[in-house]
């Protein structure tokens, strides 16, 4: 954890820098949301003309769904999450008394949140230990060897079984920065890799 931060600790994902700006829980879901299958820059800038408009549940709840379709695209599905954002602003006014909700299993209630978004909520928007796996974090965790499993959710688990808790709110934005630039899907750039010394290649047939 310590060569990646001293890698990419002023390089985190756009979520991330987000968070640390605002450190508003709503704002994290809401952009967390919209980030689904998104571009960085794109979810960025539909964050900011969003803001502009509304930043409280109570304001997207009473946005018409078109003006929000509007706001946000070219997100992905920006029809879909338009619903999406205006439907968890409404549960959030009428069930949780317009604060979003501190656990996952609450989180989990709330329409179009995964363990991922909630993992990222729970870190980012609350500062609470969590550990957010998306096909990064999944991806290269197991390349390393830290853990052996086949899908986000078991390697959620597993790394809670393995990794200190000093280090579960970093760990996401670490390994996506490092999934972006250096252990790539496909022939992983091993050569510049800060950890190459710690990481046992696991199932890595082509690098570079
Ligand atoms: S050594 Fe290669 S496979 Fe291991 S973490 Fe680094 S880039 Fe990824």
């Amino acid at each position: 954890m310590r060569s990646l931060r001293s890698r990419y600790g002023e390089d985190a994902p756009a979520l991330t820098l987000m968070a640390a700006k605002d450190r508003d829980p709503f704002l994290v879901l809401i952009a967390c949301l919209l980030s689904l299958r998104t571009k960085d820059e794109v979810t960025d800038q539909a964050m900011g003309r969003l803001l502009k408009r509304a930043r409280r549940p109570e304001e997207i709840a009473a946005m018409p769904v078109e003006e929000l379709e509007k706001i946000i695209y070219p997100v992905g599905f920006y029809r879909n999450k338009a619903r999406t954002i205006k439907e968890v602003s409404r549960t959030i006014l009428q069930s949780h008394g317009g604060l979003v909700p501190r656990t996952i299993d609450e989180l989990l209630t709330l329409r179009g949140v995964g363990r991922k978004t909630a993992n990222i909520v729970l870190t980012e928007g609350f500062q609470q230990p969590g550990i957010a796996v998306d096909t990064h974090v999944h991806r290269i965790s197991n390349r390393l060897g830290a853990v052996k499993t086949k899908t986000p959710h078991e390697t959620e688990k597993a790394l809670r079984q393995v990794l200190p808790q000093q280090y579960w709110i970093s760990y996401n934005a670490l390994l996506v920065t490092h999934g972006r630039r250096i252990c790539r899907p496909i022939s992983p750039l091993c050569s510049q890799c800060p950890v190459q010394a710690y990481c046992g290649r696991i199932g890595v047939l082509r690098s570079r």
